[in-house]
């Protein structure tokens, strides 16, 4: 995973492109990280099965995907009996036995259901600040893990404009804002549909590794066969994070536009129920849902939007990413 930060230099040759980098660098998620959560990773699974025999408990999300920071939470996927046709129902009841039984395990503290569309299972790891969120056979969430093959330029940018969200309160998907995952998928939208791609659409090139039906133990081999991508796009990161910003405040037709990773494109929005009355759309590229439904009031639409505006137009004037986000007190 660790890209030189020597090749990214030849992204960043002026300031904000610097700031950025030395952002990404302080706050990205090291090996160690990564090697805590494994250990309580396998640790679960082997408790987990002593009442679910043959249960497989996965990591996924920013800490499997390349776009983890250090201080980003790990989500968990418990694939039981390698099925994913469990009901709803079935789904919740088992997430429920599951929290009566986590509250017994020595290692686990504060555990909490998060009712949400897919049930979720908020727990700490005991005297850490290591927080796990799992959810039971939702295998999207590990499909989706592995689609994203990564232009160097991509992970110090979705870093940056994470930071950036959620220092202006806009990454908060319980609080009607947008998930982390939301944000990921709108700047990989950016990247795609630039004159000179930064990010192609996997799934549209390469078909048959991601295949939405794949038997869900063999997903994180699909990709490895995929010939790295290259760009012919030379921009700075502070170019890109600038245009990005510009797109979503300007160009970007929110009412009327889908936002499609898995087609690399805008689809235009028609009235089918998953799109009617929404304020954001930004298509799951898989499932086909829409990913920002939390964003469901307009004053918290507005502000998101708003937030867009003005930091573009700062951004504009001044070249200085401490002029929309201060580096040092997110570090
Ligand atoms: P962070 O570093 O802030 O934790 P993250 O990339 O892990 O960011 P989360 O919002 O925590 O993002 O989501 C974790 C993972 O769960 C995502 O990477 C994605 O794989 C999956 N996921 C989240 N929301 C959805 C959704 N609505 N539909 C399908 N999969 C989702
Ligand atoms: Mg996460």
């Amino acid at each position: 995973l660790p890209e030189s930060s020597n090749s990214l230099q030849a992204y960043a040759k002026d300031k904000l492109s610097d700031q950025m980098v030395e952002l990404f660098e302080a706050c990205q998620q090291q090996a160690c990280d990564l090697k805590r959560k494994e250990v309580c990773r396998a640790q679960l699974q082997l408790d987990i099965q002593r009442v679910y025999a043959g249960a497989r408990l996965y990591l996924t999300g920013s800490s499997m995907n390349g776009l983890g920071c250090r201080s980003s939470d790990a989500d968990l996927c418990l694939v039981l009996k390698g099925k994913v046709s469990f009901t709803v129902l079935k789904t919740t009841a088992t997430t429920i036995n599951l929290m009566m039984f986590l509250c017994f395990i020595a290692y686990v503290e504060r555990t909490q259901l998060i009712r949400a569309k897919v049930p979720i299972l908020r727990f700490r790891e005991k005297g850490s600040d290591l927080q796990f969120d799992l959810n039971v056979n939702n295998t999207v969430g590990i499909r989706n893990t592995f689609l994203l093959r990564t232009d160097l330029r991509i992970r110090p940018m979705i870093l940056v404009v994470k930071k950036w969200a959620r220092h202006h309160q806009i990454n908060d998907a319980s609080k009607g804002t947008l998930s982390s995952y939301t944000l990921v998928l709108m700047v990989l939208h950016y990247l795609q549909t630039l004159k000179e791609p930064v990010v192609p659409s996997l799934q549209r090139d390469y078909p048959e590794c991601f295949n939405p039906f794949m038997d869900i133990d063999i997903v994180p081999e699909g990709p490895k066969h995929i010939p790295p991508y290259k760009s012919t796009n030379q921009s700075s990161l502070g170019d890109l994070f600038r245009g990005f910003l510009r797109y979503y405040a300007t160009d970007f037709r929110w009412d009327k536009q889908v936002i499609s990773v898995r087609e690399a494109r805008a689809l235009p929005k028609i009235n089918s129920q998953e799109w009617r009355n929404k304020y954001i759309c930004v298509e799951e590229p898989f499932e086909r849902n829409n990913v920002a439904r939390a964003v469901h009031e307009k004053a918290k639409f507005d502000a998101i939007k708003a937030q867009f505006a003005e930091s573009c137009r700062i951004l504009q004037e001044r070249k200085d990413l401490n002029s929309i986000l201060p580096v040092r007190a997110v570090i």
